[in-house]
């Protein structure tokens, strides 16, 4: 980097994200020396970095003809994936504080439905003594099994659930029996108790829990989707609940955001709905990421979790 350069970075997301970040984020790139200006409004085609909440507050990327990369502040960016306009190399958040607050979300959401905590906190009427199973009794299927999913599957298997995980490709990981591609989903739902879905949406993941997989899961089963929301087929759920095939559904994510008011979700029995915040980004973690990147692109190395676009996540 020439010693008079100073790199422009133009931050891109709502208010909320803006307070939250600029503070950690000037702080982080001072300590690392890099001259920067951080804006919220700036010619694009001035830009080094555009650092953004992929939320369509912009739609058209061809102006950012001189940008070294795109670095989302959030982790998922199906959506803006698609846009064609979008050439650069684009970089999804990885938050050592959002895997945490996952790993809380998923454990806490599992645990409820394993000690059959709604039994007990709901009814205090009876004296019914009956022991839940063991952890080691349960099994738990985590679909996913990247940042967030594999530190979800290593927390279960440390509470000692029986964890299957499921990825596209093979992986190994202690404690948890690994299935992979198409042919290991069947593995991987069979008899499952409890499943908890944490895939992005592809062509390939859309509607990927439908009638037929439901089907597989073990009678009583719960479902949990902190991942996506186009990764469940809503009329099969609904139908697989209502004909008693499954026990519950916690769900974080949906087709539409924010869920309508009237979608059948909200008001049926067997099923949670948390907005969207199974785990959100914390900016005290996530802008020292965003700063790294920036470093690194100036420093000619590449850039971290990077987004393959052949991929789709
Ligand atoms: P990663 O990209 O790190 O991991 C994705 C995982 O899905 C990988 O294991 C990948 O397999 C697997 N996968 C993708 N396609 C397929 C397929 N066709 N068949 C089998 N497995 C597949 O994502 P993260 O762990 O960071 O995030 C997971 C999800 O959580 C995302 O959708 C993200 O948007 C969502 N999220 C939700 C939040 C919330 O608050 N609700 C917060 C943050 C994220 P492989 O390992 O082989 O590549």
């Amino acid at each position: 980097m020439s010693p008079d350069r100073t790199v422009q970075v133009l931050f891109s997301a709502p208010d909320v994200f803006y307070d939250s970040f600029f503070p950690v984020l000037t702080a982080a790139l001072a300590e690392a020396q890099l001259p920067t200006v951080i804006r919220r409004e700036m010619d694009p085609a001035e830009v080094d970095y555009l650092v953004f909440a992929p939320n369509d507050l912009i739609t058209d990327f061809s102006g950012f003809v001189r940008a070294r990369a795109a670095l989302s502040i959030w982790a998922g960016v199906d959506r803006v994936l698609r846009n064609p306009t979008l050439t650069l190399p684009l970089a999804r958040m990885v938050d050592p504080g959002q895997r945490e607050g996952m790993v809380e979300y998923v454990v806490a959401h599992v645990l409820r439905h394993h000690v059959g905590m709604d039994r007990y906190i709901l009814s205090s009427s009876g004296w019914n003594q009956v022991a839940p199973r063991l952890a080691r009794q349960r099994r738990v299927a985590v679909l996913g099994l990247g940042e967030l999913g594999g530190a979800c599957a290593r927390a279960l298997s440390s509470l000692n659930f029986d964890v299957h995980g499921w990825s596209r490709r093979p992986k190994t990981l202690d404690g948890v029996t690994c299935h992979a591609g198409a042919e290991g989903l069947e593995a991987v739902l069979a008899g499952t108790a409890i499943v908890v879905c944490l895939l992005p949406t592809t062509p390939q993941t859309e509607n990927l829990l439908n009638a037929e997989t439901l089907a597989r899961l073990a009678p009583g089963a719960v479902v949990i989707n902190p991942g996506r929301g186009a990764v469940i087929d809503d009329a099969a759920l609904i139908a697989a609940l209502d004909d008693g095939h499954l026990g519950h559904a916690t769900l974080d994510t949906f087709r539409i955001e924010p869920l309508p008011e009237d979608h059948p979700f909200r008001a049926h029995p067997k099923v949670t709905v948390s907005p969207h915040v199974a785990s959100l980004v914390r900016a005290e973690t996530a802008a020292r990421v965003i700063a790294e990147n920036i470093c690194r692109g100036e420093a000619g190395q590449p850039f971290l979790h990077l987004v393959s676009r052949r991929d789709g996540y």
